[in-house]
């Protein structure tokens, strides 16, 4: 099927690379020139395993184009998916629906068929509806239909996720849209994926809902890892000897600073905001928000707290930038708070990340940037690890701490054990472990 993807980022361009090896004809369309020019000669704009291979490919058998010219994109398209970003908006936390309604009023002039127009981006409730008011307002084709079809696949795992995906939620009312979103993804049909056909509007909130309760679930185990500390007790087991029970499962059970990145903390602040418009009280992700919002800002505190309550004039190396490992992302990251708070309190910060460091120098001034952990570790009077990249999860600390000029590791993922770091003569500070606390 000929099919058109408006945003080629994170999201776009995975699901266009994808979708394109399904056998579907997909181009791309960004506004982003410089990103589409750097396509055009095989470069990703993004940071992601095995997305380079597979759009390589795909371009080869001529199934995957790139182009800014949105009326090239969608000429004779069937469908045209809308993958755009949503931000939230300054103020108020209302997703920004700009760049989604830029893109249909454009979309509307260009399209030469009756088309389905499915919204991949995460947006508000009746979303939807506002943009099929849109396309008959700016004269698109009789008969094009809006849907929705959010996208729950996760940066660093991105590929691996949207083919073998645990759900693919349609929200459509009515049976073209349905009848196309089924054909589009046929091959996952057929691999037995589950397919949840629903109200477009259902379809939206699904989305929000399924990261609020992810980002809950985040929050409440940051908080039990604060009471373990408090009553030496241990959250690695308290978190595995709950996750066993299938009603919680394992997933979402690691205690860290706080979650980042570009979806949790902007779709639980959307929508609490929809929740105000509609009058309804959301009271658990309310206080997800604040839990998370006071954990982020608490982690330099912690750093503060393992040197003896000291910031100035220490030298503190960082071990991950990007808001999780296996991307470049550093939208929201926690890097961002606590790195600000250690230079703000004289600190000098040499941090370290495999991927992310173009992205993170612009919003960390003042921050110095290695190339390796032992860099980071020369001279150090702390480590702080605060992704965990999977070359974290072997380092020499024997060799790492004879670079240091003192002997603190703080762990922000509990990637090592106390024992392990003791035996490398380093004070170790995890999340929830027994033993000593840098708790504030
Ligand atoms: P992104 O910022 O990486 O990409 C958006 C792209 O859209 C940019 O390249 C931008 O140039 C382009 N764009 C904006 N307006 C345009 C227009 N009028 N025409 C053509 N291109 C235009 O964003 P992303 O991370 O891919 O997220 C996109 C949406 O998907 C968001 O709503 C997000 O919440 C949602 N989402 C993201 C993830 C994720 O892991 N990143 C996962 C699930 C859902």
């Amino acid at each position: 099927m000929r099919i058109a993807m408006i945003g080629t980022g994170y999201v776009g361009l995975v699901s266009g690379a994808c979708f394109a090896d399904f056998g579907h004809q997909i181009i791309c369309v960004d506004k982003d020139e410089g990103k589409i020019a750097a396509l055009k000669a095989g470069k990703m704009p993004i940071w992601e395993p095995g997305l380079e291979g597979l759009v390589a490919a795909n371009v080869a058998r001529g199934r995957l184009k790139f182009t800014t010219d949105l009326a090239e994109g969608v000429a004779g398209a069937e469908a045209v998916f809308i993958a755009v970003g949503t931000p939230a908006r300054r103020g108020d936390g209302h997703a920004d629906l700009t760049f989604v309604f830029e893109a249909v009023r454009e979309l509307a002039k260009v399209l030469d068929r009756p088309t389905v127009v499915i919204t991949k981006s995460t947006v508000p409730v009746g979303t939807g509806d506002k943009i099929a008011a849109i396309l008959a307002e700016e004269g698109a084709p009789a008969g094009t239909t809006v849907a929705s079809n959010p996208e729950f696949l996760r940066e660093g795992a991105a590929i691996a996720d949207f083919k073998h995906p645990d759900r693919i939620v349609v929200g459509a009312d009515d049976d073209r849209a349905r009848h196309i979103l089924k054909e589009i993804y046929r091959p996952l049909f057929l691999n037995k994926a589950p397919i949840l056909f629903t109200g477009r509007r259902t379809a939206e909130l699904t989305k929000y809902a399924a990261n609020a309760f992810l980002a809950v679930k985040i929050s409440f185990i940051n908080e039990i890892a604060d009471l373990c500390e408090a009553v030496d007790a241990d959250v690695q087991e308290v978190a595995r000897g709950i996750g066993l029970d299938n009603r919680i499962g394992s997933k979402f059970l690691h205690p860290g600073p706080g979650y980042g990145g570009s979806c949790f903390p902007k779709d639980t602040l959307a929508l609490l905001h929809t929740a105000r418009e509609a009058g309804v009280e959301q009271r658990i992700v309310r206080t997800t928000v604040e839990v998370n919002d006071a954990r982020k800002a608490s982690m330099a505190g912690r750093v503060a707290a393992a040197l003896g309550g000291e910031l100035a004039g220490k030298r503190i190396g960082v071990l991950g930038l990007a808001f999780k490992p296996n991307t470049d992302d550093m939208r929201d990251s926690p890097s961002i708070p606590l790195i600000t708070a250690l230079l703000e309190g004289g600190a000098s910060v040499h941090a370290f990340d495999p991927a992310a460091r173009e992205q993170a120098e612009p919003l960390l001034p003042g921050a110095e940037f290695a190339d390796d952990p032992n860099a980071v570790a020369e001279g150090a009077d702390a480590l702080v690890i605060v992704t965990e990249w999977d070359e974290f999860r072997a380092l020499d600390l024997v060799g790492l701490a004879q670079r240091m000029r003192g002997d603190v590791l703080v762990d922000l993922r509990n990637v090592y054990d106390r024992e392990e770091a003791e035996e490398a003569k380093l004070r170790y500070f995890g999340l929830g472990r027994p033993g000593p606390s840098a708790q504030e």
